[in-house]
C-alpha cells in the first residue's frame, strides 16, 4: 500500500509539472484529490492496511495530500500572475510615442471682436442693447430721419419682407428704440447682424455692426473725439494715428468719418488702404436734433454723439484677412488659425 502511495505522489507531481494552464492544474487536483480522486480511495482502502501499519499509512497520506495541495496552490498561483503579465504586456503603452493632437472648439474671430469692442465700450460706462432683425420701415429709416427719396431706401440696398418691414440695414434702429423707451443720460451700444444685397470680398449679405449712442447735457464733439480716440488705441494700438474727416449721415449732423494710419504699410500706401495710407474704420456724428424730436427729446437740453462700424472689417485688417467670404464659409482650417 506504502509503494502505491509513493507512486501515486510521483505521478501526482509529474501531471502537475506538465500542467500549463489553470485548467489542466485544476484536473489534476480534481483526478488526485477530488472526491473520487485517486489519492480519495487510497485512504478509503485503509481498512485493508494492517492495523500495525495503519498510523504510518495514516500519516503518509496526510503528507502526500499536504504536498500535492501545497503544489498546486502555488501553481495556481503562479499561473495568476503569468496571466497578470501577459495582460500587462499585451496593453503595454508606449510612453514615448508622440500624443494626438486634441482639438479644442474656439470662438469665431467675429464674436472675438465683438466682444473685444462691447468690452472696451463696457469699460468707458456703455451698456449692451439689442433689437429685432427684422425691423419696421420706420425704426430703420423713417425716425433715423433718413426721408422716402434717400438712396439707402432703394430696394437695390435694402431686403424688404414686406412694404413697410425689412430686415434692418444697420442698427441703429435700436439708438431709436431706446430713446423711446428711457430718458437721458444714454449710453449704450448695439451689437448684431445686419443685412444688404452686396456680395463681393469686401461685402456679404449678412454682415456685424456695433454702433454705439451717448446722449446727455452737454454732449460735445470733443467727447466723440476723445471716447473714438481711446477706442480705437485700445484696439489698434497706442500708437494708432486718427483723422475725423467731414462726411453727412442723416441722423447725425455735423458727421465724420474716422479714418487710421493704415496699419499695413504705415501710411506709405499699399494695396489694402488704396495707396490712400488711411483706413476708414467708422461713421459718426452728433445725433441731428430731428431724430431727437422723433423720441420726445428737446433738444435744446440735450445733445449727442452716435457712431457706427463694422466687425467683420475691425476683424480683417486685425488678423490681415483679405477677403470678408472667409469669415462665413467656416472652413475649419480658417477658423482653427484664432
Ligand atoms: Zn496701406
Amino acid at each position: 500500500m506504502i509503494s502505491e502511495l509513493q507512486q501515486l505522489e510521483k505521478d501526482a507531481l509529474a501531471e502537475l509539472a506538465g500542467a500549463a494552464t489553470e485548467e489542466q492544474i485544476l484536473a489534476v487536483k480534481t483526478k488526485y484529490l477530488g472526491r473520487k480522486g485517486l489519492l480519495t480511495g487510497v485512504l478509503r482502502n485503509i481498512a485493508l492496511v494492517p492495523d500495525a501499519e495503519k498510523p504510518i499509512f495514516g500519516k503518509r497520506c496526510n503528507e502526500v495530500k499536504e504536498v500535492l495541495n501545497g503544489k498546486i496552490d502555488s501553481a495556481l498561483c503562479l499561473q495568476s500572475t503569468r496571466k497578470k503579465e501577459d495582460i500587462l504586456l499585451k496593453e503595454k503603452i508606449d510612453v514615448t510615442l508622440p500624443g494626438r493632437g486634441v482639438f479644442c472648439g474656439r470662438i469665431h474671430p467675429i464674436i472675438q471682436v465683438r466682444r473685444e469692442i462691447c468690452s472696451i465700450f463696457a469699460s468707458f460706462g456703455f451698456s449692451v442693447v439689442e433689437g429685432p432683425e427684422v425691423e419696421l420701415d420706420y425704426y430703420n429709416f423713417e425716425a433715423l430721419n433718413i426721408p422716402q427719396d434717400h438712396p439707402a431706401r432703394d430696394m437695390q440696398d435694402t431686403f424688404y419682407i414686406e412694404e413697410d418691414v425689412v430686415l434692418r440695414t444697420h442698427t441703429s434702429p435700436v439708438q431709436i428704440r431706446t430713446m423711446e423707451k428711457m430718458k437721458p443720460p444714454v449710453r449704450i451700444l448695439s451689437p448684431g447682424r445686419v443685412y444688404r444685397p452686396d456680395s463681393d470680398i469686401s461685402h456679404t449679405p449678412m454682415f456685424h455692426q456695433v454702433e454705439g449712442l451717448l446722449v446727455d447735457r452737454g454732449v460735445t464733439l470733443g467727447d466723440l473725439k476723445g471716447i473714438l480716440t481711446a477706442f480705437l488705441r485700445k484696439v489698434f494700438g497706442e500708437k494708432t494715428i486718427l483723422r475725423f474727416r467731414p462726411s453727412f449721415f442723416p441722423f447725425t449732423e455735423p458727421s465724420a468719418e474716422v479714418d487710421i494710419r493704415c496699419v499695413m504699410c504705415s501710411g506709405r500706401g499699399c494695396r489694402v488702404c488704396k495707396q490712400s495710407g488711411w483706413l476708414e474704420i467708422l461713421g459718426s456724428g452728433m445725433v441731428d436734433p430731428a431724430v431727437f424730436r422723433n423720441v420726445g427729446y428737446d433738444p435744446e437740453i440735450y445733445t449727442g454723439f452716435a457712431f457706427g462700424l463694422g466687425v467683420e472689417r475691425i476683424a480683417m485688417l486685425k488678423y490681415g484677412i483679405s477677403d470678408i467670404r472667409l469669415f462665413f464659409e467656416n472652413d475649419i482650417r480658417f477658423v482653427r488659425q484664432f
